[in-house]
Order: structure tokens, then C-alpha cells, then sequence
């Protein structure tokens, strides 16, 4: 308000030393225009802390929504209903019961062995499981069984 101060005090000072009527009236309206300009200036003011309150809202929205879509951008998990069981996991069928394979740990692929004998490895990425073939085939057995009782 700094500015519109100094040409009322202006004005004033005019206005009082003024001799001229026809002066004295151009200054009278300017004075009016200058209570004009200070009460559009008070309004231009309140709106503008209006707005600043609501650019803050908005600020906060953008932020809680640029972390919601961060959030959905990031990869879903895997649907796949895996079950650790000695170290390796198994794949449940729709009715409850296991698939006849293990997967992998580390990679989730199937896990095989060439004979019963070899132990269980993840062709993928090499990773060695701690049962043999023929166990795991009894560890399958024995997992089925135990969800029947
Ligand atoms: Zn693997």
C-alpha cells in the first residue's frame, strides 16, 4: 500500500494549499479514484490470500496423488499361490491339493532332476534344491495326504 499512500498524502498536501476551484475539483476526484483504487486493492488482496490457501490445497493433492500413481505403477505381485516346504515351492491347485512339481526358490520356475536320484535343480538359474526326485515326489505325496486330514 505503500504507493497509493504517498499520493493521498500528496493530494492532501495539494488540496490543502490549493487556491484554484476548478484545480481544487480535478483533485477532489482524483482523491476519489484513489479511495477506489484502495478498496479494489483490499479485495485484490483477500482474494489473493485466498488463493494462496487454496494453490497450498492443491499442492497437497498433486503430492498425495503423484504417490498414489507411484503406488499403481508398481509391478503387481504375482497371483501365484506358492508354499515353501524344505526350501522350495510348491503351486496349490484350484481345489487346495499341490501340483506334482516344485519351483523354484530364487526364480519360480519348475524345479527338475534327469533321474529320481539327482538332486531337484532350476534349469533357469542353477539352483540346487536339497531333496532328490524321488523325494520330492514323496514330499508331494506326503503334502496331499496332509491336507485330506
Ligand atoms: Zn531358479
Amino acid at each position: 500500500m505503500g504507493a497509493i499512500k504517498d499520493v493521498v498524502d500528496l493530494t492532501e498536501k495539494l488540496a490543502n494549499s490549493v487556491k484554484d476551484r476548478k484545480f481544487a475539483g480535478d483533485l477532489l476526484a482524483i482523491q476519489r479514484a484513489i479511495a477506489a483504487l484502495q478498496t479494489e486493492h483490499a479485495s485484490i488482496q483477500e482474494k489473493d490470500i485466498e488463493l494462496m490457501g487454496k494453490n497450498a490445497e492443491l499442492q497437497q493433492e498433486v503430492h498425495r496423488l503423484q504417490q498414489k500413481i507411484q503406488e499403481l505403477q508398481k509391478p503387481a505381485q504375482p497371483k501365484e499361490d506358492f508354499v515353501e516346504q524344505n526350501g522350495l515351492l510348491f503351486k496349490r491347485k484350484p481345489d487346495g491339493s499341490f501340483h506334482h512339481a516344485a519351483y523354484c526358490p530364487r526364480c519360480k520356475m519348475p524345479m527338475g532332476s534327469k533321474f529320481p536320484e539327482f538332486t531337484l535343480q532350476c534349469p533357469p538359474c542353477n539352483t540346487m534344491g536339497n531333496i532328490n526326485g524321488r523325494q520330492l515326489d514323496n514330499l508331494i505325496i506326503e503334502m496331499n495326504k496332509n491336507l485330506k486330514s
